[in-house]
């Protein structure tokens, strides 16, 4: 089973569309008409950038333990600093988390509205950055939607994301959505209901 990691340029063909090709099925099946698509380590691997702005750019995904892993490691603010600082100091040298985005996020959207929904501080060259790289790696969407706190209570039929606390919200607040989990070693152990995609411990 192939995990991807976050790659660079270029990316091997068999992965083309790895993952989210597996949620573009259920979003064909099932009635889900809005999309909330995340961005950090969703599409974009931002934290493998922040690494190298933090001067240790031997650390991959695979080395997050958990959720707190980064702040822990490196402190709340210098960790969170460089992961914003990736989108406005370095944006299009942010690589992606997975082949095949354009083509697999375009042919979604030929099935559900889907949104770039993405949480940062209230910050507009953030949000600039951001935008800079969805347009420099080609993935198209409808709405982007920058929000500085919850997103189960946005209403969106469907939430693909690897935050591990989001299914947990979206029961609780939006309860006939679906939790679409992108497997990372830190987003183990969910309780709430949501589907896995990607990765060796895929459960689809
Ligand atoms: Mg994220």
């Amino acid at each position: 089973m192939v995990r991807v990691t976050g790659c660079r340029l270029p990316p091997a063909p068999e992965d083309t569309g790895f993952r989210l090709a597996v949620i573009m099925k259920t979003i064909t099946d099932d009635d889900i008409d809005r999309v909330a698509l995340d961005l950090d380590s969703t599409l974009a691997a931002t934290s493998l950038t922040a690494f190298e702005l933090l001067g240790t750019p031997e650390y991959t995904y695979d080395d997050i333990e958990s959720w707190s892993w980064g702040l822990n490691k490196f402190g709340k603010e210098r960790y969170l600093n460089a992961m914003w600082h990736a989108w406005t100091i370095r944006p299009t040298d942010v690589p992606v988390m997975e082949a095949g985005l354009p083509e697999t996020v375009s042919e979604m959207r030929d099935h559900a509205t889907v949104d770039v929904v993405t949480a940062h501080p209230e910050n507009e060259a953030i949000s600039n950055g951001k935008k800079q790289w969805l347009d420099h790696i080609g993935i198209g969407y409808n709405d982007f939607v920058p929000v500085t706190s919850g997103k189960a209570e946005l209403g969106y039929d469907a939430y693909v994301d690897d935050k591990p606390a989001l299914p947990g919200e979206v029961a609780e607040k939006n309860p006939e959505a679906t939790s679409f989990v992108i497997d990372h070693q830190y987003n183990q152990n969910i309780e709430a209901p949501h589907v896995r995609v990607g990765g060796v411990s895929n459960t689809i």
